[in-house]
């Protein structure tokens, strides 16, 4: 539970640390709250020879609602984003992402950046950013760019931010007035972690859903936003026939992990279940 010998440096600015990191090569970890970071490093998973500490990058723990946009900074934690008045006022699903997170431990020190580039498979922010059509930016020496979060995540613990890649933050389109969205999950019950978790972001005009994202957690290796089941309601009335046809595609093809908590039978069966669920939900306010 030691983890092997490394160097550590806490840089002053962005530039600072992108430098640190491309010097460091694929040897280098930026390191945010530590909370996958260290245990990794203590059982030997991750054998990084610098630990780059982001702590004093003060610029990136910022939450800014301007231009129909939220900007989110990598460093803002669970607990600042469910606690944040910008995010309840422009996008409450958010906050009810963040607040379902592990326990106020891990909200407090867990970061929406180290989260989002961990890539764990059963995290719960990529089904709201999916969901939500959000971007994540990333900087390194040789300049930025943005990335639409259904490229991002590619497989369990891979995303495409490259080695030498810092997250700087995720931006959110701010949904139009009159959306309504929600978040259920089934959690494993220790870690808090969703065996299954399905965001939904709803537009109606009248009965008819005008728009919707379904993104889904934790049933495959790679969040992924439900694009077939979003077809079964977008352009038409919501009613109950129309909601059971949209959760029943919601795991269709899908390759669904099984595990110790859940086979890959029970995962499909609990995402079809809360979806539905989470159509109703956000129907009903
Ligand atoms: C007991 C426990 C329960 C948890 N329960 C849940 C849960 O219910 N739901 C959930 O979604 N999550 C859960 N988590 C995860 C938690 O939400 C953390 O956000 C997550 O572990 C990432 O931690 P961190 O932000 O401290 O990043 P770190 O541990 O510091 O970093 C994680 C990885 O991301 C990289 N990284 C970090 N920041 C950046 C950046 N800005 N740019 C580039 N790379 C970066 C690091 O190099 C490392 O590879 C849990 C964690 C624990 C320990």
């Amino acid at each position: 539970m030691i983890p092997a010998a490394f160097d550590y440096i806490v840089p002053d600015s962005l530039e600072a640390a992108a430098a640190s990191l491309a010097d460091g090569g694929e040897n280098a970890k930026v390191m945010a709250g530590g909370h996958s970071l260290l245990p990794m490093m203590k059982l030997r998973l991750a054998q990084p020879s610098v630990v780059i500490d982001l702590k004093r990058l003060d610029s990136l723990r910022q939450i800014q609602a301007d231009g129909g946009a939220l900007r989110i900074g990598a460093l803002v934690t669970h607990h600042q984003v469910e606690t944040s008045s910008e995010v309840n006022e422009n996008c409450p699903l958010l906050a009810l992402t963040a607040g379902s997170i592990g326990d106020p431990q891990v909200r407090n020190r867990g970061t929406i950046g180290g989260s989002v580039v961990h890539g764990d498979p059963a995290a719960d922010w990529p089904a709201a950013l999916l969901a939500l059509g959000a971007e994540v930016t990333l900087t390194s020496s040789g300049g930025s760019r943005s990335v639409a979060a259904g490229d991002f995540f590619l497989g369990p613990l891979t995303t495409a931010a490259e080695p030498n890649e810092i997250l700087t933050g995720v931006s959110v389109p701010v949904p139009a007035a009159g959306t309504r969205a929600t978040y259920r999950k089934v959690k494993q019950k220790a870690s808090g972690f969703a065996i299954v978790g399905i965001a939904v972001c709803l537009r109606t005009d009248g009965d008819t859903c005008t728009d919707v994202g379904i993104g889904v957690t934790g049933l495959a290796g790679t969040p992924f936003r439900a694009t077939a089941a979003e077809d079964q309601l977008r352009g038409k009335a919501l009613t109950a026939d129309a909601v059971a046809a949209a959760a029943a595609q919601v795991a269709e093809g899908v390759d669904a992990l099984g595990d110790i908590h859940a086979s890959g039978e029970f995962r499909s069966h609990l995402a079809r279940l809360n979806t539905a669920r989470a159509i109703q939900d956000a129907l009903d306010g």
